[in-house]
């Protein structure tokens, strides 16, 4: 039984316009649904990725405006690595970044930058056997383009319980001191431990979790690991779109275990994802009343190429 790397991170915004400039046409992310928070259908939830809609690749934010900025501290994940191909991906996004009026800093293998609300991300050039998980968008060539997921970096007090819960009960190995893996059948994902300097406060730009990827038939298992390790998981909640279990790690990040599928083509055609709000069931009685509260959000079609004949085709 094996995790396979991480599922989807969840993060706060308080401005859902400026998010989908950002991540889709800055980034290149395909924004793959549109939907609203389960526990608050008054929140919009947004969904990134890569052009399938892949765990690996799934970034996602809740839109609370009224939100004011938070800060990453003890507990939190403060920082998000995405894999590119090559060193001259991160010449790329260097350009690109700094063109956009983002601040960067690089060394020689690692670009790292914040969003418009500080949340922090860093693109790494690594070898991995891993499928690259791409989003097609005009203004991002495919060469270039983020692969994925590589590794959360979290705050922690105390580094000792939360490197002993990955260990013991969710089966990650150490890589390299304080850096620990999930590798599954299709991918791999890591969580860098750091040692916290202060406590975080919840808000915009901060991550409101991590979820780890498992197959249907493991996530009973691997929830009943978490228990017998000493956590409290959630019972299995269906997110619709994966079906999902929650538990806070000794260190007090929120971690998730989510299944592999159905995915996001459950509730409209794979090449129109993300193009209008998509409701639960249980809240598609509520679609006039949320579509009046809910705030517009730009169209992310118009940072995608027009398909190709050939793909099209496909
Ligand atoms: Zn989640």
């Amino acid at each position: 039984m094996r995790l396979d790397g991480i599922h989807h991170i969840t993060a706060i915004t308080a401005d859902g316009s400026a998010n989908v400039e950002f991540y889709a046409r800055v980034l290149g992310l395909r924004l793959v649904k549109v939907t609203v928070n389960q526990d608050d259908p008054t929140a919009y939830h947004l969904f990134y990725a890569d052009e399938q809609g892949s765990h690996g690749a799934d970034l996602t934010f809740f839109e609370y405006p009224e939100s004011p900025r938070g800060r990453a501290g003890a507990g939190m994940v403060h920082r998000i690595v995405h894999r590119v191909s090559s060193a001259a991906a991160l010449d790329f996004w260097e350009q690109r970044l700094g063109r956009e009026g983002v601040a960067i800093e690089r060394d020689s293998r690692a670009l790292r930058f914040a969003d418009p609300e500080g949340l922090d991300h860093a693109l790494v050039a690594v070898e991995r056997t891993d499928a690259p998980l791409i989003a097609r968008a005009s203004e991002v060539p495919a060469e270039h383009a983020l692969q994925g997921f590589e590794a959360v970096h979290v705050f922690v007090a105390d580094r000792g319980p939360s490197e002993k819960l990955v260990r013991d009960a969710l089966g990650f190995q150490e890589i390299v001191s304080h850096e620990w893996e999930a590798r599954g059948e299709h991918r791999g994902g890591r969580v860098v431990f750091e040692p916290a300097r202060s406590n975080g406060v919840a808000g915009a730009g901060t991550v409101h979790h991590v979820a780890w990827a498992t197959t249907h038939e493991d996530q009973l298992p691997w929830r009943e690991q978490v228990r017998a390790a000493g956590a409290r998981p959630t019972s299995v909640i269906d997110r619709f779109y994966f079906r999902s279990v929650y538990f806070r790690e000794p260190g007090g990040i929120l971690y998730e275990l989510a299944t592999i599928g159905p995915g996001f083509a459950v509730d409209e055609p794979a090449e129109h994802l993300g193009e209008r709000l998509s409701l639960p069931p249980d809240y598609e009685h509520l679609r006039p009343r949320l579509e009046g509260i809910l705030r517009p959000l730009p169209d992310a079609r118009q940072w995608r190429p027009t398909p190709s004949p050939a793909s099209a085709a496909q």
